[in-house]
């Protein structure tokens, strides 16, 4: 007979380095290297060392110490093991991980436009709220000089609507059958009816609310 044991379950953090794609020269790709890189931070509980979250003990606990300085290494370790030589001759001389990060930050700062577009759309309210408050939003830093809000022609088109059909009738109704005539050809029908009718034309006379409604195989029928 065999016994299972349950696999004892570690809560320490992985000490495993990710490799993922460098921050190129010029920094192209910072969003995505930016959004890879805190996934990690976050996996490997050290998202503090970035965030300023995360506080030197005092030297009286030598050990909680060591632990927090280990950590800030391995968090900066994370950071300049995937920068290409650019960015990286912009963090040599920064002792902590948060130093690093915010230099990079700053290097790499956006228009408002491009925080909108490279947050998936958010308000340029939200993005300028969250600038503003203590909320960690992580990493994002927008370039003073640049905080115009041009109109986004995706949101525009995103937002786009039909104009609100009011309810009660408005204008004076037709009077007399013939007055006024509300018609729609509608098709081709994805499939054709027997008698291979593909269009309806509905006619409706505003005065008497009489409907009549041809089925045509072809759109020039409406004319015959
Ligand atoms: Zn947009």
């Amino acid at each position: 007979m065999t016994t299972i044991y349950p696999v004892a379950r570690s809560h320490q953090p992985s000490s495993h380095l990710y490799d993922v794609p460098s921050l190129e020269n010029g920094g192209a790709n910072f969003q995505t290297w930016k959004y890879r890189f805190l996934m990690i931070l976050e996996m490997r509980e050290l998202m503090g060392y970035v965030d300023g979250t995360a506080v030197a003990p005092r030297p009286s606990l030598p050990l909680q110490q060591s632990k927090y300085l280990q950590n800030d290494k391995e968090a900066r370790a994370q950071i300049t093991l995937t920068l290409k030589d650019e960015p990286l001759n912009g963090v040599l001389h920064t002792k902590t991980a948060k130093e690093a990060w915010d230099k990079l930050n700053t290097r790499y700062k956006v228009s408002l436009y491009d925080a909108h577009i490279q947050n998936g759309h958010v308000s340029y309210e939200y993005i300028k709220k969250a600038l503003d408050s203590d909320h960690k939003y992580l990493g994002l830093q927008t370039d003073p000089s640049k905080m115009d809000e041009p109109l986004c022609e995706a949101c525009a088109k995103g937002k786009i609507s039909c104009t609100p059909i009011r309810k009660e009738h408005i204008s004076n109704r037709a009077v007399n059958f013939g007055d006024i005539l509300h018609m729609d050809l509608w098709g081709p029908s994805p499939v054709r009816a027997p008698g291979g009718f593909q269009y309806t034309f509905t006619i409706l006379n505003e005065a008497t609310g009489w409907l009549h409604e041809p089925k045509m195989r072809t759109k020039d029928e409406a004319f015959g």
